[in-house]
């Protein structure tokens, strides 16, 4: 059954579909992150080859366009630091997109924030159920110990989650990773 979406909702699933063609397609997986970086004081005439050479692994990536919208919702690059490239475009570059496409990016940016704090209530509202749930010990003690710790695991990978959107939302609003 094809599950029609209003407007809303098609955007804020949009984040989502983005990541997964980048996930799945993205020609740079395995490569060194630090291939699409300058390092600190790395002098121009060494990094602008090593630019060229990002920006060519790029060209032929077939998830470009989604990894381009994803920058642009995430705000990378900026106009006066030539020290990177994402899909295919250098910081400049990509901060002058993100003057250009503005008002739909407001909307956009304004979106993925709704769907991560849906999926952060989501994800609290499980982790409480989990952690005061009773394992199943019906099938005696070692299948009970068993079930308890899964649930212990499952209780483990959920806070995980919870914390790193946490710390995602707080780091974009200006709060330091302890805060
Ligand atoms: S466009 Fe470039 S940075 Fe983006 S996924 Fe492809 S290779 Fe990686």
């Amino acid at each position: 059954m094809r599950v029609s979406m209003t407007p809303p909702h098609a955007r804020a699933e949009r984040r989502g579909v983005l990541q997964h063609a980048v996930d799945t397609a993205a020609v740079c997986t395995g490569l060194d992150p630090e291939v699409f970086f300058r390092a600190d004081r790395e002098a121009g005439a060494d990094w602008r080859p090593r630019r060229d050479d990002a920006l060519r692994v790029c060209a032929g990536c077939p998830a470009r366009t989604a990894c381009a919208e994803l920058a642009l919702r995430d705000g990378e690059g900026r106009a006066d630091e030539d020290d990177m490239v994402r899909a295919g475009l250098t910081g400049p570059q990509l901060a002058a997109q993100r003057v250009l496409q503005a008002d739909r990016l407001a909307v956009a940016v304004a979106a993925d924030r709704d769907a991560e704090g849906a999926r952060l209530d989501a994800l609290t509202t499980q982790l409480l159920r989990t952690a005061v749930k009773n394992p199943d010990r019906s099938g005696g003690h070692r299948a009970g110990d068993r079930a308890q710790a899964a649930q212990n695991q499952l209780v483990r990978e959920l806070g995980a989650q919870v914390r790193q959107i946490r710390a995602a939302r707080r780091a974009r609003g200006g709060w330091g990773a302890a805060a």
